[in-house]
């Protein structure tokens, strides 16, 4: 990645530059953003963040705008979720799909669901970067999804199939979970309910990827009970330190994928 960056930049062309845009200041993610900055920094990725001037659809709809406009960012990152009123539907109109660096706007969603990804949301990117970097191959296993979210659960059908999957998709409303996640050969969770999947809804022998990032009291924990779980599969992600830098990282590689299309 240094050294897409670094070519780009050996090019005459600026640092790729990701505008980080929150509805309103939130301590509780404030740390993480921080991380993301750090980490970008390291890459030789430029990092802005920015806030609304009050928490309004219209004064979020004109920051937008305005970055948007600013030709030294590459790629803009909304922070979810916006705190009410704000609505993400409507900030979208105000996002470019060529700085959309989280595949959140409906044209990316669209082509993806064509099986023709462009740029993809950067957590279910780490999923599948995981299970290929582990050489788990996925053409006809059966692969289950707990978490239907255009964030996470969507865009792995998609991405699933495109590796000839086949893919069941779980949600609140799914009738007996656990006899539908004990078919799973892989299983991959993004519900956002700690310790919702124990071992005894995982078939032996399952790979496990585990989106979840649950905050009770001072500790994380993800969607699986981990030591349960870990007892019958035969791989799971962590959390946290599994699927969390890894998206980080994916979301990095999209910045860099759009500064290249810009230049
Ligand atoms: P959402 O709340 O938007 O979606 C959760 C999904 O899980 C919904 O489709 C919901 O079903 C389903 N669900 C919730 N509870 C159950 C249950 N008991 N049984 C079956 N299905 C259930 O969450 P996100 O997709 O945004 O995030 C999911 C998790 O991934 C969260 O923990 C989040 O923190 C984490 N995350 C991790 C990231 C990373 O970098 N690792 C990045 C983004 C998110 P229904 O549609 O019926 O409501």
């Amino acid at each position: 990645m240094e050294r897409r960056a670094a070519s780009l930049t050996a090019g005459g062309f600026p640092l790729p530059c990701l505008a980080i845009v929150e509805g309103a200041s939130d301590p509780a993610s404030a740390a993480y953003l921080r991380q993301i900055q750090r980490q970008f920094e390291r890459h030789g990725l430029a990092t802005v963040r920015r806030q609304p001037e009050r928490v309004e659809q219209s004064a979020l709809d004109a920051l937008l705008d305005d970055v948007a406009a600013d030709t030294s960012v590459h790629g803009i990152l909304v922070t979810q979720p916006l705190p009410a009123p704000l609505k993400l539907d409507a900030a979208l109109l105000h996002l470019p799909v060529a700085k959309d660096v989280e595949g959140v706007h409906p044209w990316h969603a669209g082509v993806l669901a064509q099986g023709r990804p462009s740029i993809v949301p950067s957590t279910p990117l780490a999923g599948m970067e995981i299970l290929k970097a582990n050489g788990i191959a996925l053409r006809g296993k059966h692969a289950v999804i707990v978490g239907r979210s255009p964030i996470v659960g969507r865009p792995l059908i998609q991405l699933l199939l495109l590796q000839d999957a086949t893919v069941t998709v779980c949600h609140t409303r799914t009738v007996d979970l656990a006899s539908v996640t004990r078919q799973a050969d892989v299983l991959l969770l993004a519900a956002g309910r700690a310790d919702l999947i124990d071992g005894s809804m995982v078939k032996s022998g399952a790979v496990v990827i585990d989106f979840g990032i649950n905050v009770v009291g001072d500790t994380l924990f993800g969607d699986a009970h981990y030591a349960s779980v870990g007892e019958v599969a035969s791989a799971i992600t962590p959390v946290p330190g599994g699927v969390g830098p890894v998206t980080n990282a994916m979301l990095a590689r999209n910045l860099i994928e759009l500064a290249e299309r810009s230049a």
